[in-house]
């Protein structure tokens, strides 16, 4: 717990509506909820300076709407939304509730705005978004303090540095949660439970169970308080389980980069531009598959299957400025023997393996913003888009390991944002949303923009469901 100029003591009554957790999923809940009429306390297991989970970390959100805006370059119709979220998930979705997200999302950008969050035209860059997000002005952290300011201006309680590590549910029925709060233990009653506290994985211990010794080398992109503490307790107490424990959304960072809450920055959007080897200079995957918006997010995975769950993006100085600079420099060398020296690989291995890629590149147009016709012949992998000889001095490269951005296990929920039991019953009071839910809808895959979404549509159908449920 962090030293407070002056201790305030915990708010001791009982309240109509909680909510476990202090992201953008908690926050829309916990606003909806009271402006419903209920009284709200918000549990946020960090202090407040780090409050908001990874939402801080985000910069947009993906929403449909009819038509082009100040901030939004044209149209985004529900069927296109939906036929994005049905190739990235492979299908695998709750078809219903995605329906639903899709055209409530259409509501949830004048929505937010109502809450104070402003929006930003889109900044350039490898994710072109310009069209179907929504960017948030100053980004996530900007947007969440808009939350927790009109939170505050509506009376709603929130208590920081307190974690709810159980939960008092008996046949369905929430009674109270138990709160670490400091060195106290509070037991915290309620008529209503909203479950907003995110995924698990920043428990590497919980990881493990699905990806073994593998997971030690994960890097977790966001925050390290998403231990899946209240994910495992609903588990635990009769809450039916939805998602692949081992499907999450991880992307290829900057091995550099710190254990946890390594945010934006260390994101690696370069992949496009080169090629990927393993710890043995091999290629393993087609880095020009499609264009990168829609392939980003394998890349984590695919890292997590490599050696030593390493890898590194190799590129010559033809496209050294085309990609948005990241924190670390890259690692330069005049020769690629040099290059693999640094980087700890054999040199011969990492020359045979440029040396056939650039045989193998066919000539064509380069051209970033497209799926271009440069690409390979005769080689496995492919490269099919974007690929350029690597041969102009200097070399560079950046180490990658999976960055994890979120897990997709997490609890079945209605079209009210209530949570099913294992036998199928909804919940009588509890309700959940935002990435404790996101496998509802996320059973694979991810369209960037789409956890926000999850969380606010959700976040604004579990508020306002659990206050119906504590005040009627
Ligand atoms: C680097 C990065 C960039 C991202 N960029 C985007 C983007 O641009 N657009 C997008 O749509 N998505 C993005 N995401 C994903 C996005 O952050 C999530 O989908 C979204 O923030 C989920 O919101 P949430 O409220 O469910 O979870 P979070 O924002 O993670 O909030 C969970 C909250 O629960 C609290 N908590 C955890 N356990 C407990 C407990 N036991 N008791 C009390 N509180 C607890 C945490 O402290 C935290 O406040 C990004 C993620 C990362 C890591």
């Amino acid at each position: 717990m962090t030293t407070r100029l002056k201790p305030i003591a915990f708010p001791q009554r009982r309240f109509d509506v909680l909510v476990a957790g202090g992201g953008n999923a908690a926050l829309c809940a916990a606003i909806s909820a009271r402006r419903s009429g209920a009284s709200v306390l918000v549990l946020e297991a960090a202090p407040k300076f780090y409050r908001g989970g990874n939402t801080r970390h985000t910069r947009n959100m993906r929403c449909s709407h009819d038509s082009a805006t100040d901030t939004l370059s044209g149209p985004y119709t529900e069927e296109e939304f939906f036929d994005d979220l049905l190739r990235v998930t492979e299908g695998h979705t709750n078809v219903i509730l995605a329906r639903q997200l899709i055209r409530e999302s259409k509501a949830m950008l004048p929505w937010i705005a109502q809450q104070g969050v402003r929006f930003q035209p889109s900044l350039g860059g490898t994710l072109s978004l310009g069209r179907t997000n929504s960017f948030f002005l100053g980004g996530g952290r900007a947007m969440l303090n808009a939350l927790y300011r009109t939170a505050g201006t509506l009376g709603i309680d929130v208590v920081y540095d307190a974690e709810v590590v159980d939960l008092d549910i008996s046949s369905g029925k929430f009674h109270s949660a138990i709160v670490q709060w400091g060195a106290q233990r509070v037991v915290c009653e309620a008529k209503a439970l909203v479950a907003a506290a995110g995924g698990f994985e920043a428990n590497i211990d919980w990881m493990k169970q699905y990806w073994g010794a593998a997971a030690e080398s994960f890097l977790i992109r966001g925050t390290r308080f998403n231990q899946g503490v209240v994910l495992r307790k609903l588990l635990d107490k009769g809450a039916q389980a939805v998602g692949d424990p081992r499907q999450c959304h991880a992307v290829a960072i900057d091995a550099r980069a710190p254990r946890f809450d390594g945010g934006i920055i260390t994101r690696l959007d370069c992949v496009v531009f080169g090629i990927v080897v393993n710890r043995h200079a091999k290629r393993f995957y087609d880095e020009g598959e499609d264009l990168w918006p829609k392939r980003y997010a394998i890349w984590g995975r695919l890292l997590a299957e490599q050696p030593e769950q390493t890898g590194y993006i190799i590129f010559d100085s033809s496209v050294a400025t085309l990609f948005m600079p990241p924190l670390f420099p890259p690692i330069v060398a005049m020769t690629c023997a040099e290059l693999a020296l640094k980087l700890g690989l054999i040199p011969e291995s990492l020359e045979a393996t440029i040396g056939e890629f650039n045989a193998a590149v066919r000539p064509g147009t380069f051209n970033h913003e497209e799926l271009d016709d440069c690409h390979t012949q005769g080689l496995s992998p492919p490269k099919s888009h974007w690929a350029r000889r690597i041969e102009a001095a200097p070399f560079y490269a950046y180490p990658v390991r999976p960055g994890i951005t979120f897990t997709y296990l997490g609890v079945r929920v209605d079209g009210d944002a209530r949570i099913l039991m294992r036998d199928d019953s909804p919940a009588d009071n509890i309700f959940a949303a935002g990435e404790i839910m996101a496998g509802n809808v996320l059973g694979r895959g991810y369209a960037a923009g789409v956890g926000m979404t999850i969380g606010s549509v959700f976040g604004r159908i579990a508020g306002r469901e659990a206050a119906s449920n504590a005040c009627n």
